[in-house]
């Protein structure tokens, strides 16, 4: 807390002269025009100077937080006993006039202080007056409060209502200037931080003029481009890097000048020559009173690179391992042919078993490169008018000597009257075959294995029932996520690749995929192909 001590004209009490109060009002706000933007320095100016205009004794302004407690206080009079002072205001503020303004958010004028109740009984001290008048003036501007001003004055009823207006014309102003000091205040403030995170930011930063001319850039900048800084501010911002071509890049500007934020890929040429990949990201701020452009720039080597190995590595699967894969099918379908009539079952059955291996591999590597391409969210691509009767028999069908060979039954709920659907066929095929072989794989010997099909409102809705060991609640949602299993004694093994796929797949045609299971009772997969994107697609 402060005090400023004021040299105050005790003379006679009068109403001031309409001149007298024009000239008084002229006199504050030239010195408030002329003071710092300082809130502190502003509020003792406002203070005395009104103190003695209006001749006051005694007078405070209070600054107030949320909470009620005094931020600032600057005190007409000096005790020379700051605790007492500070005690005597904290009582008015708590219990009296300042209080009552600071929540009414009005001026209050207590006329004698003797009798009036608003006056707080304060204890007996040689600092504030016990008899006279009061007024408490709010300094406030848009809805927002930010101090109290209490003058005291000796005579009882002193502040008739000229007095009030020019106190009220003067609290409006003080309020006025004060608002303009704490938001220069802000602004100044955000500026700095704003230059702190600019110099010491890790990431290369370049500040344009909103005509693209460099006005600034931070040292990693500099060095990432390989500029001096007095060379790099001579450049427009079309020397570093191209926005788009043609009227790509000019929309890209007039958006930017408009205050939208972008963000693209492009090239940035090094002054060394050297072309490099980045990651633009750019918006307008507004910096020391000017509209100016931040440049964010990413170098995105170390991305490319890695998107380059995996398609690399995507080219690698298909064109490395599909290509012997089906040369080692087509050897065992003609083996298969050239047996035929042959009198041995022995190699047959070995020629079947290499035939189904092999299109289960295959199966795998399309799940894998679809789950890559599905992902990046490209389109199903391969959309055919498709019985699902057939597509539901050819899966049984595959799937039908695995279960033979567990000594499981298949069993078929699969409704009459489902319609021709426009689907990826393949795709859905490896869905339910994927269902199916994980219900023969968890299903214990001589169990069962259910297939259903039904239109279920506007959708088709397939299920594969199993007597395997069931889900657990908490898992149910997760194994369709990638490399998610459930991990119990004797699991067969597997990578979690295959539901993430059948999740992928389905959501590609528009319908969904879940699971219904208890532990120990089985599980039964559920998932729907809408038909009314069937008729849009069509
Ligand atoms: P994988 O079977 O190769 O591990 P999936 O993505 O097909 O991969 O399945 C993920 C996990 O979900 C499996 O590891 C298994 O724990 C569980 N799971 C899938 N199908 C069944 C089922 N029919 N019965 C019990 N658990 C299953």
């Amino acid at each position: 807390m402060q005090s400023i001590a004021l040299s105050i004209n005790k003379g006679k009490c009068m109403s001031l002269s309409e001149s007298k109060r024009l000239e008084s009002l002229y006199t504050i706000a030239r010195a408030l025009h002329e003071q710092d933007l300082d809130v502190q320095a502003l509020l003792q100016t406002v203070l005395s100077l009104t103190g003695d205009v209006i001749q006051a004794t005694h007078g405070c302004v209070v600054t107030l937080d949320p909470n009620n407690h005094i931020r600032d206080a600057f005190m007409l009079g000096n005790s020379g006993d700051s605790d007492l002072e500070r005690e005597l205001w904290g009582v008015l503020v708590h219990h009296g006039l300042v209080g009552f303004v600071h929540h009414g958010r009005r001026t209050i004028i207590v006329r004698d202080l003797t009798t009036d109740p608003r006056w707080p009984a304060l204890p007996p001290n040689p600092l504030m007056p016990h008899e006279g008048s009061a007024i408490g003036l709010p300094l406030q501007k848009g809805g927002t409060i930010y101090g109290v001003m209490l003058l005291i004055h000796p005579q009882v009823d002193y502040f008739d209502q000229p007095a009030v207006d020019m106190l009220e014309a003067i609290a409006h102003m003080a309020a006025s200037t004060i608002r303009n000091a704490i938001e220069f205040n802000n602004v100044r403030a955000s500026q700095d931080r704003y230059q702190w995170l600019f110099k010491d930011s890790i990431v290369p930063v370049i500040v344009t003029d909103l005509d693209g001319q460099v006005v600034d850039a931070n040292r990693q900048a500099c060095e990432f481009l390989g500029y001096p800084h007095d060379q790099i501010v001579q450049l427009p911002i079309m020397a570093i890097h191209r926005l788009g071509t043609g009227p790509l890049g000019a929309d890209r500007f007039a958006s930017l000048q408009e205050g939208k934020q972008i963000e693209f890929r492009t090239t940035a040429w090094t002054a060394a020559g050297k072309d490099v990949p980045v990651l633009v990201r750019a918006r307008r701020l507004t910096f020391a009173d000017r509209g100016v452009i931040e440049w964010i720039e990413n170098d995105i080597t170390p991305e490319l690179e890695l998107e380059q190995l995996r398609a690399d590595l995507t080219a690698m699967v298909y064109h490395d391992l599909r290509g012997p894969l089906q040369a080692i099918n087509t050897s065992f379908v003609t083996l298969g042919r050239l047996l035929v009539g042959a009198d041995n079952a022995a190699l047959l059955n070995l020629v079947q078993v290499g035939m189904r291996s092999t299109r289960q591999l295959s199966r795998m590597i399309e799940s894998l490169l679809d789950i890559q391409r599905l992902e990046e969210g490209q389109a199903v691509l391969d959309r055919k008018q498709t019985s699902l009767h057939n597509l539901l028999a050819n899966a049984a069908e595959l799937v039908q000597p695995l279960a033979t060979e567990a000594n499981q039954r298949l069993q078929f709920s699969i409704a009459s009257n489902l319609p021709f659907i426009k689907i990826d066929q393949d795709m859905i095929q490896r869905v339910i075959i994927n269902l199916m072989e994980n219900a023969v794989k968890y299903s214990p010997e001589g169990g069962s294995i259910l297939l259903g099909a039904e239109v279920h409102q506007n959708e088709i809705r397939i299920k594969v029932g199993d007597s395997g060991p069931g889900i657990p609640k908490h898992m149910q949602r997760q194994i369709f996520d990638k490399f998610s299993r459930v991990k119990y004694d004797g699991a067969p093994k597997g990578l979690g690749l295959g539901l993430a796929f059948c999740r992928l797949a389905v959501e590609a045609h528009g319908g969904s995929i879940w699971v219904e299971s208890e532990p120990g009772q089985g599980s039964v997969f559920y998932f729907t192909l809408p038909l009314q994107a069937q008729l849009a697609a069509v």
